[in-house]
């Protein structure tokens, strides 16, 4: 039986806060880390809602892997962590060191374009939920939609974070794929302006989390 490591979601905010971010962010690969309250409010209406425990999650574009380990620490079986950026990944190890009860048969790294990404380790259970915080496109024009394509071939249940103001379009999009908005939450996501030099400025976004039914895997 998998349960949750915690005990309330400001438990999880905490440890999800110590967790190390981009060392050097790279902009053409949009690496802005998920705040550690969102992604604790996230992971909470997940455990409440019996959704996570014991499941295969996968975290695509995974970073230094702030939603991963929190699909872990929510009471997540498996997660496969998908991230094309070495750089990240080498962070991504370094935190996950911080948790020694999380067996290392418990995950999967897997560097990758997420393009390209074939299978997942055979090994490792079908895929239940894949989250993600995929890049807005604002580089790479509709690189979160190759972040949504890809999610839709892999799990039945995705949590895909968005701009709020590109929100009309995704939606339109993910229902001509056949796949349903089941639940949407709102941000301000706080992004350090860390690409600015010196300056540090904390900047807000509206980004919206939706979590999305995908008819085409749901077991009939
Ligand atoms: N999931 C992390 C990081 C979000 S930033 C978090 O929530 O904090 C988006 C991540 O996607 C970055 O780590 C970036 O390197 C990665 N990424 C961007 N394009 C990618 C691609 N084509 N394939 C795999 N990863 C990609």
């Amino acid at each position: 039986m998998y349960e949750p490591e915690v005990g309330s979601k400001k438990e999880l905010a905490i440890i999800l806060s110590k967790l190390k971010v981009f060392d050097k962010p790279k902009i053409r690969l949009e690496q802005y880390p998920t705040d550690s309250e969102v992604a604790a409010d996230i992971f909470w209406d997940m455990i409440m809602r019996d959704i996570i425990q014991g499941k295969h999650v996968v975290d695509l574009g995974c970073g230094t892997g702030i939603l991963g380990i929190g699909a872990l620490q929510s009471g997540a079986s498996h997660v496969t962590f998908v991230e094309v950026d070495e750089a990240a990944l080498i962070t991504l190890r370094q935190n996950l060191e911080y948790f020694p009860d999380i067996s290392d048969d418990r995950y999967d790294i897997i560097c990758s374009d997420i393009k390209t990404l074939n299978s997942l380790n055979p090994n490792a259970k079908k895929a239940d939920i894949v989250i993600m915080n995929p890049p807005f496109g604002t580089r790479d024009e509709h690189a979160d939609l190759a972040f949504l394509t890809k999610a839709l071939e892999l799990a039945p249940i995705i949590y895909s974070m968005h701009k709020t103001t590109t929100l009309q379009y995704i939606k339109t999009w993910i229902s001509k794929k056949g796949a349903e908005i089941i639940n949407q939450k709102d941000y301000e996501f706080p992004i350090k302006q860390t690409y600015t030099h010196q300056t540090r400025k904390i900047m807000r976004i509206e980004v919206s989390c939706l979590e999305i039914q995908n008819n085409n895997k749901l077991v009939k």
